[in-house]
């Protein structure tokens, strides 16, 4: 019976290549020898070829001779023991650099054709693990625990347990770039919690006025952002300083300015004095405002060293004394 002729017109493209049959999830062809039973592999055969002359096969060694294969990952099948330098007697065994397994039938064929065919499927299925990155695991019945007997073979699954399948997900260099990143981004998010807590001033626009401010208090009216900015600044690393310099009143050079440890912090001329004189308006503010960058607290009151825990006590002087400019 011929198909209907609408699925024709459906598949209108050229039918493309088979996908590689898959083992456990795990994509795969198979090279097998002349003497294999090609009714035992648990796919589809790729190429028949006889692999070296000798009774048994030194599993790593002829893989390292074998080169990268291309395409999906090959399971090399043989009748011959393998072995190799490590181990005298192996079921299979798969290099990641040469992207291919080899399994053997050898012992494998006691039970009959059926047990033979899934017992090289579970040690095709293992190697094929190995090469897709993963390790060995000691949950019982699991693809991934090593096998020692056929009888270890019989029992398993043909699959990954949970924890294998958790391990290839999050592997242990993940894992710890993870952790790493977690740790960098707490400790980030620490040092921006304690300089929020350091950058007490800052500045506003009120109408007209550019108004420096300690909390929301108003400290000082400047004749732009840029100074009030720059002002903010100063006073912030002060204020964040361990032990800050006094302010004081600074004329050396003939320019009025309130500095501190010898670096300026506000010149006058940027100044809304409201016509008070410069100097006796500098004087005033700088006695007002240094008790509050040095910290005069009791240890009630919080490490008196400390400037976070400082942060209460200015507040409370800032709310004794409202209008800084008058
Ligand atoms: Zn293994
Ligand atoms: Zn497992």
């Amino acid at each position: 019976m011929s198909a209907p002729a609408t699925a024709a017109a459906k598949s209108s493209l050229p039918p493309g290549p088979a996908p590689p049959p898959a083992l456990a999830g795990l994509p795969c062809r198979f090279i097998a020898e002349p003497d294999v039973d090609p009714g035992l592999l648990p796919g589809p055969c790729d190429a028949v070829r006889e692999f070296t002359p000798g009774a048994d096969l030194a599993a790593d060694a002829w893989l390292a001779g074998c080169g990268p294969q291309p395409g999906a990952p090959v399971v090399f099948v043989t009748r011959r023991a393998l072995r190799t330098a490590r181990c005298a007697s192996v079921f299979g065994f798969a290099s990641r650099r040469a992207r291919a397994a080899v399994v053997s039938l050898a012992g494998l064929e006691s039970g009959g054709g059926a047990q033979a065919r899934r017992r090289l499927a579970a040690i095709a299925s293992h190697e094929l693990g190995h090469l897709a990155g993963y390790r060995h695991c000691r949950t019982p019945g699991c693809l991934m625990r090593p096998a020692e007997s056929v009888e270890d073979l019989d029992s398993r699954r043909l699959e990954f347990c949970p924890a294998c399948r958790r391990r290839r997900r999050w592997p242990l260099a993940a894992l710890l770039l993870a952790l790493c990143l977690a740790a960098s981004l707490s400790l980030d998010a620490a040092i921006e919690r304690i300089r929020n807590r350091t950058q007490v001033f800052s500045w506003r626009l009120s109408g007209t006025d550019t108004v420096l401010v300690l909390d929301g208090e108003p400290l000082l009216r400047l004749r732009n952002p840029a100074q009030a900015q720059a002002a903010a600044e100063a006073l912030n690393s002060l204020y964040a300083s361990m032990t800050p310099p006094p302010l004081r009143l600074d004329s050396s050079d003939g320019e009025l300015r309130i500095a501190a440890g010898g670096q300026p912090v506000i010149p006058m001329n940027w100044v809304e004095t409201g016509g008070v004189p410069p100097e006796a308006f500098a004087r005033r503010w700088i006695e007002r405002l240094d008790p509050l960058i040095q910290g005069k607290g009791t240890a009630q009151q919080g490490c008196p060293s400390c400037h976070v825990n400082r942060r209460g006590e200015v507040l409370d002087a800032m709310a004794r004394r409202s209008r800084w400019w008058r």
